[in-house]
């Protein structure tokens, strides 16, 4: 049964048993609710990169910061169509959209979008997007164009991500995670480890997410993957059994969400792969770009499916494929609204700094 209950001391329990039991207990409870060879391919396709006006210290998107990232307008619906044909024949289920926004916002561009959600969900495969904060009925025009999932991390505990970005506050990030549930969107959201966070935080990050009620459906688990340039350049690397542990945790927490290995697989071995796999991790980006950072190419993860003996899993085999209606026939019209997200404005150190850093170098 999923329990919507959780508290940090419970988590936090979990996630620090000796390493064999969590091991045993998380892959014990991904047999009992997922096909443990199975694991669900999303293709990450960034349909806008860079000049993003918020400061999340983990981003090289931020426009703020001096990264390496070439910047690209909004992709052409027929770009995104070919993007999509050559994931779905290399063994993709679903892609996910990302739009290097603070927020949707009603108008042309957003229109586009909607097309491509519609184009996508016409090749039978699962769309996702995540592009910022979306009112409810913004939530409600993606879903009505067919989109499967729409993500929008939580990226880690309420008290840290006050550490790691200023332009917006965490309440926004539920409040846009319940604008997506009042529409038939699915909603993923997860975060990522490695930003100097304690074991609480990771803890917390998991009690928000497992407290939500439906839990989301999906859950990335990212690694950070320091930057150049970024605020949070100089984080060391985490460690294959800190990834391992909280998958783990996860899986234990949040027994019926596919949890999926995200940013940092580059540096994780097909052993580290596997074993998270066996701790419950039932989902993976493919492609050899997550938005800006490096990922495994797509033959290494097939070799490495077929060396497990790990099948992808098929589009819409947890839940339907949604039906996508026309422009001409939406029932949901662009309000123009202006909703008041939040814009905290605290000092990060950190962030000036590199934002200083910048300013020098261009
Ligand atoms: S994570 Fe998203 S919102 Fe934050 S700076 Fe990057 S692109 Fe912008």
């Amino acid at each position: 049964m999923t329990r919507n209950d959780w508290t940090k001391e419970e988590i936090l329990a979990i996630y620090n048993k000796p390493l064999m039991e969590l091991l045993y207990e998380a892959a014990t409870v991904h047999r009992k609710h997922h096909d443990p060879n199975k694991v669900q391919v999303s293709t990450l396709l960034s349909i806008k990169t860079g000049g993003c006006p918020e400061d999340c210290g983990y981003c090289p998107q931020a426009a703020r910061y001096h990264t390496d990232i070439e910047g690209n307008d909004l992709m052409s619906v027929s770009q995104v169509k070919a993007q999509a044909l050559r994931a779905k024949s290399s063994g993709s289920s679903r892609v996910c959209m990302g739009a290097a926004w603070r927020n949707v916002k009603d108008g042309e561009e957003f229109d586009k979008v909607l097309e491509m959600v519609r184009t996508i969900n016409k090749l039978d495969m699962e769309v996702c997007c995540t592009l910022g904060m979306v009112t409810e009925n913004q939530a409600k025009r993606l879903a009505e164009a067919g989109l499967y999932a729409y993500n929008h991390n939580l990226d880690s505990s309420e008290e840290y991500y006050k550490e790691v970005i200023s332009t917006r506050g965490y309440q926004d990030r539920l409040d846009t995670i319940s604008n997506v549930r009042k529409s038939k969107v699915t909603v993923c959201s997860g975060g990522i480890i490695g930003m100097g966070e304690s074991l609480g935080d990771r803890a917390g990050m998991l009690v928000a997410l497992a407290t939500l009620n439906p839990q989301p459906e999906s859950t990335p688990i990212n690694a950070l993957v320091p930057v150049e340039g970024t605020p949070l350049e100089e984080q060391q690397k985490i460690s294959i059994w800190e990834m391992l542990r909280m998958v783990a945790t996860t899986r234990i927490v949040m027994p019926e969400t596919q949890v999926r290995l995200s940013a940092g697989r580059t540096d994780m071995s097909r052993e580290g792969q596997a074993m998270c796999f066996f701790a419950g991790a039932n989902s993976i980006f493919a492609g050899d770009k997550l938005l800006t950072t490096p990922n495994p190419n797509v033959d290494d993860d097939m070799e490495m499916f077929k060396l497990l003996g790990l099948e992808p899993q098929k589009a819409f085999e947890k839940k339907s494929q949604p039906q996508s209606v026309s422009a001409e026939e939406s029932k949901y019209k662009p309000l123009n609204e202006k909703p008041k997200w939040s814009r905290p404005g605290h000092t990060i150190v950190r962030n000036v700094e590199a934002k200083a850093k910048a300013k020098t170098k261009v």
